[in-house]
């Protein structure tokens, strides 16, 4: 039976996510003891202990389904982010979040825009469900919002927009998003994805939960999974109007995301000393790259997030791959056409 034969024709179309090298398949692979992982942006502190802690609470209840409002979640976010607890999604990473919008509002042949490069699942899951997919190239590593206003039509279904940018770490500024929203047509939903939203420090970084709050059509998308160090517990949420939120939900299947997971976020949210420890390594740790970079006269683009693009003006693979026989697992950015 040749199975690919009755496969749907996108997932063939699909090119699959390439996640960053695990530890434990570089260790055995090179026999390295020590190695550190910088592929993935994950939290070099680890989880919050008082994340751990939550969870160990919650550990001997784990025969019992979660509760499927997430009430006590909902609540917490609500109350930090000043909004209703019908206004906040969670989902088993903000990438269950990006399955369900397309779910909700791609069929075959509708038109969603994105940049290029931007994070790989706007393009894997459009594919997925057969879009018609705009990529529009960055324009001196940032988003070309003049382009990309040009090719969102009144027909495009989803717009998706990562700020800071994965894989350059460059922000849009709230100007510049204010004057998009006037060029936009009605009619795309856009995906303000803030996934890196913790370590940012320009102070013209835009508040897209201010947007959702004033009824743009915009729906915020945010995680557990990087600057609060819970990857491995699969946590994001998003933030959008209680009827958008509504709606998407239908598609969500009951108990999506691990009680574990809920307890972790919880006790995340209460650790503050924590996240400010975490943003501190980030910003000094970046500061220090920086000036070696520049010592080698190494072309670096300055990154509002927890990871650096760096032109190592010679083949990426090369580097990476000499890299991690030191025991040093970078991403080779030639994946993102680089
Ligand atoms: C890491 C990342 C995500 C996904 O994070 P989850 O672990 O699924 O919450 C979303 N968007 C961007 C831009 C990312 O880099």
């Amino acid at each position: 039976m040749d199975w690919t034969k009755r496969a749907r024709r996108a997932v063939l179309n699909m090119k699959p996510y390439i996640p960053g090298k695990p530890i434990e398949q570089v260790q055995r692979e090179l026999g390295l003891d020590r190695v550190f992982k910088l592929a993935s942006n994950e939290n070099p502190l680890g989880p919050s202990p008082r994340a751990l802690e939550r969870v160990r609470e919650v550990l001997s209840e784990s025969h019992r389904y979660p509760d499927d409002t997430y009430t006590s979640l909902r609540q917490a976010l609500a109350q930090r982010l000043k909004v209703e607890p019908e206004m906040i999604l969670l989902g088993r990473g903000s990438d269950e979040i990006l399955l369900h919008i397309v779910q909700t509002f791609i069929e075959e042949g509708d038109r969603v825009v994105f940049s290029k490069p931007s994070f790989a699942m706007y393009d894997i899951l459009s594919c997925l469900m057969g879009a018609q997919r705009i990529a529009v190239p960055l324009a001196g590593f940032r988003h070309d919002l003049k382009a990309l206003a040009d090719v969102a039509t009144p027909e495009t279904k989803v717009l998706f927009l990562d700020s800071p940018n994965n894989p350059t770490g460059t922000i849009i500024t709230n100007r510049e998003l204010e004057s998009f929203f006037d060029k936009i047509p009605e009619g795309p939903l856009l995906v303000l994805d803030e996934a890196y939203q913790e370590f940012v420090e320009a102070d013209d970084y835009h508040d897209g939960v201010a947007y959702v709050k004033e009824g743009r059509p915009v729906i915020v998308l945010r995680t557990f999974s990087k600057a609060y160090g819970l990857a491995g517990f699969r946590i994001g949420y998003g933030i959008a109007d209680p009827e958008l939120v509504r709606l998407i939900a239908r598609v969500r299947e009951p108990f999506n995301v691990s009680s574990l997971a809920v307890a972790a976020a919880l006790g995340a949210l209460e650790d503050d000393d924590f996240l400010n420890q975490v943003r501190q390594v980030v910003w000094n740790g970046k500061k220090r790259l920086y000036q070696k970079l520049n010592e080698l006269g190494l072309f670096f683009v300055e990154s509002q997030a927890n990871f650096v693009l760096i032109d190592a003006g010679v083949d990426c693979r090369e580097v990476s791959r000499r890299l991690q026989e030191r025991g040093f697992i970078v991403r080779p950015c030639d994946i993102f056409g680089l």
